[in-house]
């Protein structure tokens, strides 16, 4: 698996129920291993039998709560293991039976994960001959009939996919004992969230839940209120990742003046190849139609476009076809391009996480990065928000016509300048290409 730095939770950064557990699962004298953190003797075999040598911290510090039946919201990045974290307590349970309906019902946003989480589920039930349904759209139903037909422990897919088995009536849900919500903040950015809905109510209410998350805003927050008993959060996000490696600075500007200070910064900073971050699908859209006239290589991605037209988009992006990709925020976990310039956050993000994630696609594989916001006077208090989270200040910037007022108390005192060191991206032009 990729490996990722793993930061222990701050102290105050995992909700109060996740302490006492600590002792117990991440106890430095003792490393874990897959037997110590409860799992059966074959589950343990079949793990070997993968390759798998040692658990993950995401799989250590949640796998224990989960076989004991409690409610887990599990938030780390990208290639932390969740998928096992959540997959080997249900195999833990699971006994052969000849009970009709799957036992667990797996949600992802997207094709792709469905089908890499349904080949990892594959992989560690292969001992307990435990069927996996992969259920997804853009392929032939028949299949995914006969799999269901066959009768299966496990399925995994696509809200929408699954909203229509179950309007067919080709899919039973009644017997479902373990629900997973994968990559949520993503299946909610999307839009699912009322087949979500829709499904985690035709769901028994006696069942575990499952969230799994690289981030927790606000809205999952309430889809956790509503759907999960007593949940233990167990977050591993690093928060400040590789924030310290990217030049931030913000402009304070008017709304309507936002068009004409982004051609300003792009003139001003020349981009190797920026993403633009915008708060709604409509204002990227409104953007991009603006810009385009301006530039070549302008691309918009969102939620609202099919999963084929985005991933050609993020393909070409790639390519350095376009050089400027105008973004919500549902992709800015997604991207995983290495010569991104500049971010320029043209709306604030509304949490502080958000801003995390998409600054951290600048700056990636060791490289510096720069990340310019735009904050209307009236978001003095989000970028303080901001400040404090990341305990960085963020630099005032200016261009002529936009000289930026601050009318605020700093949130952190600024850190000590060392000497000599240009200011990246003013006085030194790194990326010369011109968009
Ligand atoms: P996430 O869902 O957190 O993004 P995945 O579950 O997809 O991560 O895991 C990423 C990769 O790591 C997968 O290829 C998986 O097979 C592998 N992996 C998971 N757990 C372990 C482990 N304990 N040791 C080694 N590799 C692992
Ligand atoms: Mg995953």
């Amino acid at each position: 698996m990729t490996p990722v730095s793993h930061e222990p939770p701050a102290d105050d950064a995992g909700s109060e129920d996740s302490l006492p557990f600590h002792s117990e699962t991440s106890s430095p004298e003792l490393p874990a291993t897959f037997a110590s953190l409860g799992l059966k003797p074959d589950i343990v075999s079949g793990i070997a039998s993968v390759g798998y040598i040692k658990p993950s911290p995401i799989q250590v510090e949640l796998i224990p709560h989960a076989i004991a039946g409690r409610d887990c919201i599990g938030q780390a990045q990208t290639g932390t293991g969740k998928t096992a974290a959540f997959v080997l307590p249900f195999l833990h349970h699971w006994r052969d039976s000849t009970r009709p309906g799957p036992q667990a019902l797996i949600l992802a946003p997207t094709r792709e994960l469905v089908a890499q989480v349904a080949e990892e589920a594959r992989k560690l039930s292969q001992d307990r001959h435990c069927r996996v349904a992969a259920i997804y759209g853009g392929q032939r139903i028949g299949p995914q009939l006969t799999a269901l037909k066959q009768g299966c422990a496990i399925v995994v897919g696509t809200p929408g996919r699954i909203l229509d088995h179950l309007s067919r009536g080709t899919l039973q849900l009644d017997a479902i004992e373990y629900v997973v919500l994968d990559e949520a903040d993503r299946m909610l950015d999307i839009g699912f969230r009322p087949d979500i809905e829709r499904i985690l109510k035709r769901c028994p209410k006696e069942r575990q839940t499952m969230l799994m998350s690289a981030t927790v805003p606000d809205s999952i927050q309430r889809l956790i209120h509503r759907y999960m008993v007593d949940p233990l959060h167990i977050n591993l996000a690093p928060v400040t990742l590789t924030v310290d490696r990217i030049a931030q600075s913000f402009f304070t500007v008017e709304e309507d003046r936002k068009f004409e200070l982004l051609l300003r910064v792009i003139a001003r900073e020349r981009p190797r190849q920026c993403i633009i971050f915008s708060q709604r699908k409509k204002w990227a859209d409104r953007l991009y139609a603006q810009l385009k006239r301006v530039y070549r290589g302008i691309a918009v991605i969102h939620g609202d476009l099919p999963q084929s037209q985005r991933e050609k988009i993020m393909q070409d992006f790639r390519d350095l076809k376009i050089r400027c990709l105008i973004a919500t925020d549902v992709v800015s976990r997604g991207i995983d391009v290495s010569g991104i310039s500049h971010i320029i956050n043209y709306d604030l993000p509304e949490d502080v996480e958000s801003y995390v994630h998409r600054i951290g696609r600048t700056g990636r594989m060791g490289k510096d990065g720069v990340a310019i916001s735009f904050v209307t006077p009236e978001q003095g208090d989000w970028l303080t928000a901001i400040e404090t989270t990341i305990n960085r200040l963020i630099e005032a910037d200016s261009i002529d016509g936009f000289e930026g007022f601050t009318p605020r108390a700093p949130a952190v005192p600024p850190p000590p300048k060392p000497p000599s060191q240009p200011v990246y991206g003013r006085s030194r032009r790194k990326y010369s290409d011109r968009l």
